[in-house]
């Protein structure tokens, strides 16, 4: 029985067989967490903290260690003891910030998010504090974004110890055992998996800019848009693996790429194993009725059969059966 979505607000997201599923939101401001908390969200999957840093205009200051720690302190507050994961700062190519010049050829490939945050520590250090005293209000875990290189992840989890080891100097409080995942986002991250799985707690799959790096398609490029394919074959391996792999590992994966919140894509994603969605708060509660109507059971060999072709169209035409079961 379909019920009307806002009476879905308080019903657990379980499908017809009693497997649990977390439905997260996706914010970009404190404020959004309102819309979040409304919608019945079980945390904050994905925080994109650069709209703090984003059109303050040229002249302009970066955000100062207290005004974000306030930001990131309402965030927490806000969501009521449910998780909030709070992703660094991910500017360059399509977020650009007005007061830092951008002027690569091809900027999505360039000194973007956890990138530039490597090259300007101290900007990454005043994040990194501001997030870990946000972590002492409430849970909080923090995402990196854009990681590609062993080094990369290496080189971000000691600038986490250096934030604490400022935070103790300073008596500020935080949470020691805060939790350190991925953005898994560049073709080469999904491919390394074990790299990952290896140093960090979670990992998320960024969607948008895989497709965007595994299919070569500028994701803001209106002339290429038509070749923006999330059902492309090569994508829903690197999917699949990147969740039978964290399964496997007992490493938690979620998908917060706008995927995530396509109710046409939530039964293949079900069908994958994905157990964490987190998606825009307009877009939850449709993706829950979704899930109360599905059976993984009757699902499962339907993404079988899309996984094992390379035929678009069969693939095309096997989601959309999956839909009308
Ligand atoms: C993504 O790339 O899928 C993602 C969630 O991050 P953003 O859209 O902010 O790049
Ligand atoms: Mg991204």
């Amino acid at each position: 029985v379909r019920k009307k979505l806002g009476k879905l607000k308080k019903t657990p997201a379980v499908t017809r067989d009693g497997v649990a599923i977390a439905l997260l939101a996706n914010i970009e401001l404190p404020e959004d967490c309102a819309a979040a908390m409304d919608a019945g969200a079980s945390g904050v999957g994905l925080f994109r903290t650069e709209f703090l840093f984003m059109g303050r205009g040229s002249a302009s200051k970066l955000p100062s260690e207290d005004e974000q720690f306030e930001a990131y302190r309402k965030a927490v507050v806000a969501m009521k003891g449910r998780p909030v994961t709070i992703r660094t700062l991910d500017i360059g190519a399509d977020k650009p910030l007005d007061m830092i010049e951008h002027n690569a050829l091809n900027p999505a490939l360039g000194l973007r998010a956890i990138r530039y945050c490597l090259a300007e520590p101290r900007l990454f250090l005043t994040q990194l504090r501001a997030i870990l005293r946000a972590s002492a209000i409430g849970p909080v875990k923090l995402l990196i974004p854009m990681l590609a290189h062993a080094f990369e992840i290496d080189q971000t989890l000691a600038l986490i110890e250096q934030a604490k080891a400022q935070l103790r100097d300073a008596h500020k409080k935080f949470d020691g055992a805060i939790q350190i995942g991925a953005m898994i986002e560049i073709p080469a991250a999904a491919l390394a998996l074990p790299m990952f799985i290896k140093r960090l707690d979670f990992l998320s799959i960024g969607t948008n800019d895989l497709i965007q790096y595994t299919l070569a398609i500028d994701r803001v490029d209106h002339e290429v848009a038509h070749l923006y394919n999330p059902l492309h074959p090569a994508i829903l391996h690197l999917l699949s693996m990147t969740i039978k792999t964290g399964e496997r590992a007992g490493t938690p994966v979620s998908v917060c790429g706008e995927m995530a919140g396509d109710i046409h894509l939530t039964r293949l994603l079900l069908g994958m194993g994905l157990r964490e969605f987190s998606m825009h708060p307009a877009q939850l509660l449709a993706v829950k009725q979704e899930i109360l109507n599905s059976d993984l059971s009757q699902i499962e060999p339907y993404v079988r059969k899309i996984l094992r072709s390379v035929e678009p169209g069969m693939i095309g035409d096997t989601v959309a059966q999956l839909q009308a079961l």
